[in-house]
C-alpha cells in the first residue's frame, strides 16, 4: 500500500479507506479519541508503519504529527518497520496489507498502543496497550506478531503473562440500539414469510393451532408435501393482523387455497375443524406424537414401532431395554461425526430419524427431564455459565442466544447458542473443546451430535449447514442459583466471525421464515443463504455481513425484528 500523507484534519475519511474495503467491511475503528501520542521513553529510534484502513483521516494526520514531534520514523516500506499500527482487527483483513509471515515478525498494535503524553512509563502487557493481535496458548506455537517481537528484543520485551484484554470488535457485539422493525414496510400479502411481521401470538391464534393439528399428522404419517402446504398456509394466518371474521376476508391471501379456506370456513362456523378434532381423539396420532417427542424418533421409527403394537413409553422402554440407572452414567463418545457409533449420516440426522437404537434408548431415560419447557431465566443463566466456561479456555469469545428464545417465546424445549470470536482461526475446534470443558465441570452429559466444520457449498441443498455444531445435554452446576437438576438440551454453534450474523439468522428460526428466506434469496438475488453463509450463485463470491441488520440489506429485505419471526405456532 503507498504510503500517503493526508492533508492534516479536514480530509475526508472516505478516501482512505481502501479500495478492496467493501462498504460492508468498512467498520468504524474501535475508538475515536481524540488526544493520541506515541510512546517516546522507551521506544527510540522505532521504526513505524500506520496502515490507513479503518482509520479516520484526522487521526493518522494526528499520528503521523506525534511520530516527527518525537523522531520516530516514519516509513513507507511495511517490511522496514518495526511496529505497525492498525485498527483492523480481523486477521483475514490485516492479511490484505501484509502477509501474516512479516506480520509474525512485527509488533502489530492498535492505535490505542499509543499513550497519553504525560505517562512517563509504559508496561505493553497492560490492558492499556492494546495489541492488535495478542498472543495466545493458541497462536503461541506459530508466533503470534507480539510474541514474536517480544523474542527479537528490538523493543522492549513483552510481560506475556500479564492478562490480555481481548477487545471484540463492536461489530459483532449485538446493536446498542435494537434495529426498529417498520411494520408498514412488511406485507401480509407476501408469498414469503420473511416479507411479513409474525407475531408470537396473532389475532387467529386458535385457527393456527387447530390447522397445526392437521399439519403435525400428515408429518408424522410421512405426507411432507402435505404438511409442508399446512406450515404455509399456518404462516400465512400467523401474519395476518386482524381477527378473521368471514373467508372472503382471507381467501385471496398466499397458501390459502380452497382446500384450506373450505377449513377456515368450518372454523369460523363452528369454532372447530372436525378433521382436526377427529386426528385429537385418535389413538395412532397420540401414540405417533408421544413416540416422535423422544429424541431420535422420527415418524418413520414412530411408525414402525406402532406397527409393532406399542402403544405406550412403558412399552417403548420394555422394547428398548431402558435401564434407568445406566443413564444417569453414559457419555457419549465425543468423535467426529462420521465416527459417531450413533452418526448415521447427514440425511437420516436431517429427517430425525433413524438414530441408533442406542440413542434411543438414553432419550428414553432422559424423557422425563427433557420434555419439560425451560424458562426464560434459566435459557440466560445457561447462557452464562456456558460463557463462563469458554471465556476460561479461549478469552474473547462472544455469542447469541438464539431459537425461540430470541423470538420472545416464554419457555423453550432448549436452548440454542451462537458463538464466534473475531480471531477467526481460533473458531476452529473450539465447539469440541467447549464440550470437553463443560463435560470435565460435570455439566454436558450427552453429547448427541458434534460436527465439525465443512467449507460452505454452494451447491449443497440439504437444510443441515456446515458450522462446527453439539447437540448437547446440559445440566446447570449446583452453584448455579437455578440448580435443580434438571437435563436440558442445549445446541452450541459456532461460525466464523464472517458468517457470525448468517449464523445468527439462520438459528434464530422459526422454521418457514428461514424456508422462504432461503428461498427468496434464491428467486430474487441469486444468492445461496444459510446459516453458515451467503453465496452468490454464479460466481459463488461469499458476501460478509457486519450486522443481521446487513444479512436483510444485501437480501434487499426489509428489517424484521426476531420477535416478528415467529411464522409456525
Ligand atoms: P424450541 O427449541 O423451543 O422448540 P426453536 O425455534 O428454538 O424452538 P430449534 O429446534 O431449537 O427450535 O431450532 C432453532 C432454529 O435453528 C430453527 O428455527 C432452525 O431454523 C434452526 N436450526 C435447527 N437445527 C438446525 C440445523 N441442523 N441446521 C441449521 N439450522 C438449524
Ligand atoms: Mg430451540
Ligand atoms: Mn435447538
Amino acid at each position: 500500500m503507498p504510503f500517503k500523507r493526508p492533508a492534516p484534519l479536514e480530509a475526508s475519511s472516505s478516501n482512505l479507506s481502501s479500495p478492496s474495503d467493501s462498504h460492508l467491511e468498512d467498520i468504524e475503528g474501535p475508538s475515536k479519541r481524540s488526544k493520541i501520542s506515541l510512546p517516546t521513553k522507551v521506544l527510540p529510534d522505532i521504526k513505524l508503519y500506520v496502515i490507513q484502513a479503518k482509520l479516520s483521516s484526522p487521526r493518522i494526520a494526528e499520528l503521523f504529527t506525534l511520530a516527527e514531534k518525537h523522531c520516530q520514523k516514519l516509513c513507507n516500506d511495511i517490511d522496514e518497520a518495526d511496529v505497525v499500527v492498525t485498527a483492523i482487527s480481523m486477521r483475514r483483513r490485516l492479511e490484505r496489507h501484509m502477509s501474516w509471515e512479516v506480520a509474525t515478525t512485527k509488533a502489530v498494535v492498535t492505535p490505542e498502543w499509543t499513550l497519553p503524553c504525560d505517562c512517563e512509563e509504559t508496561d505493553y502487557g497492560s490492558t492499556q496497550s492494546p495489541v492488535a493481535y495478542p498472543s495466545s496458548s493458541a497462536s503461541a506455537a506459530s508466533g503470534s506478531p507480539r510474541q514474536r517481537k517480544a523474542s527479537h528484543g528490538k523493543i522492549p520485551p513483552l510481560d506475556l503473562s500479564a492478562e490480555i484484554r481481548v477487545e471484540v470488535p463492536s461489530h459483532l457485539l449485538p446493536p446498542r440500539d435494537p434495529v426498529p422493525t417498520n411494520l408498514e414496510r412488511l406485507t401480509y400479502t407476501s408469498r414469503y414469510a420473511c416479507q411479513r411481521a409474525s407475531p408470537l401470538l396473532c389475532p387467529n391464534q386458535e385457527l393456527a393451532l387447530e390447522l397445526d393439528i392437521i399439519r403435525r399428522s400428515r408429518a408424522l404419517e410421512g405426507e411432507e408435501r402435505s404438511a409442508l402446504s399446512y406450515a404455509r398456509a399456518i404462516s400465512t394466518v400467523k401474519a395476518y393482523p386482524h381477527r378473521i371474521k368471514s373467508v372472503s376476508q382471507v381467501q385471496r391471501l398466499p397458501h390459502l387455497g380452497a382446500k384450506i379456506s373450505g377449513l377456515v370456513e368450518e372454523f369460523l362456523d363452528k369454532g372447530q375443524i372436525s378433521e382436526a378434532r377427529d386426528i385429537m381423539t385418535s389413538e395412532r396420532f397420540k401414540t405417533l406424537t408421544d413416540f416422535s417427542s423422544v429424541y431420535g424418533i422420527g415418524p418413520h421409527t414412530a411408525r414402525r414401532l406402532f406397527d409393532l403394537g406399542l402403544r405406550t413409553f412403558d412399552d417403548l422402554e420394555v422394547y428398548y431395554g431402558v435401564d434407568p440407572a445406566e443413564v444417569d452414567t453414559e457419555l457419549m463418545e465425543l468423535e467426529h461425526e462420521e465416527n459417531h457409533p450413533g452418526w448415521k449420516g447427514r440425511k437420516a440426522a436431517q429427517q430425525q430419524d433413524d438414530f441408533d437404537e442406542s440413542w434411543i434408548k438414553i432419550a428414553l431415560g432422559l424423557r422425563a427431564d427433557l420434555s419439560k419447557k425451560i424458562p426464560r431465566d434459566e435459557v440466560d443463566e445457561i447462557s452464562k455459565v456456558v460463557m463462563h466456561e469458554l471465556e476460561i479456555i479461549e478469552p474473547g469469545c462472544v455469542s447469541t442466544i438464539v431459537g425461540g428464545y430470541r423470538r420472545g417465546k416464554p419457555e423453550s424445549n432448549d436452548a440454542d447458542i451462537v458463538f464466534t470470536h473475531s480471531d477467526g482461526p481460533k473458531v476452529k475446534g473450539l465447539c469440541k473443546r467447549l464440550v470437553r470443558q463443560l463435560h470435565k465441570q460435570g455439566m454436558v452429559s450427552h453429547v448427541m451430535h458434534l460436527s465439525s466444520f465443512h467449507g460452505h457449498n454452494p451447491l449443497r441443498t440439504t437444510h443441515w449447514d456446515s458450522l462446527e455444531k453439539a447437540l448437547t445435554v446440559f445440566t446447570l452446576p449446583k452453584s448455579s442459583s437455578l440448580y435443580t437438576g434438571t437435563r436440558r438440551r442445549l445446541d452450541l454453534i459456532f461460525a466464523d466471525p464472517n458468517v457470525y450474523w448468517c449464523a445468527v439468522v439462520g438459528w434464530s428460526g422459526s422454521i418457514m421464515f428461514q424456508r422462504d428466506l432461503r428461498q427468496w434469496a434464491n428467486d430474487k438475488c441469486g444468492i445461496k443463504f444459510d446459516s453458515s453463509g451467503i453465496t452468490r450463485r454464479y460466481d459463488s463470491k461469499p458476501f460478509y455481513p457486519g450486522t443481521e441488520k446487513e444479512v436483510f440489506d444485501l437480501l434487499g429485505l426489509e428489517w424484521v425484528d426476531p420477535t416478528w419471526r415467529n411464522t409456525d405456532v
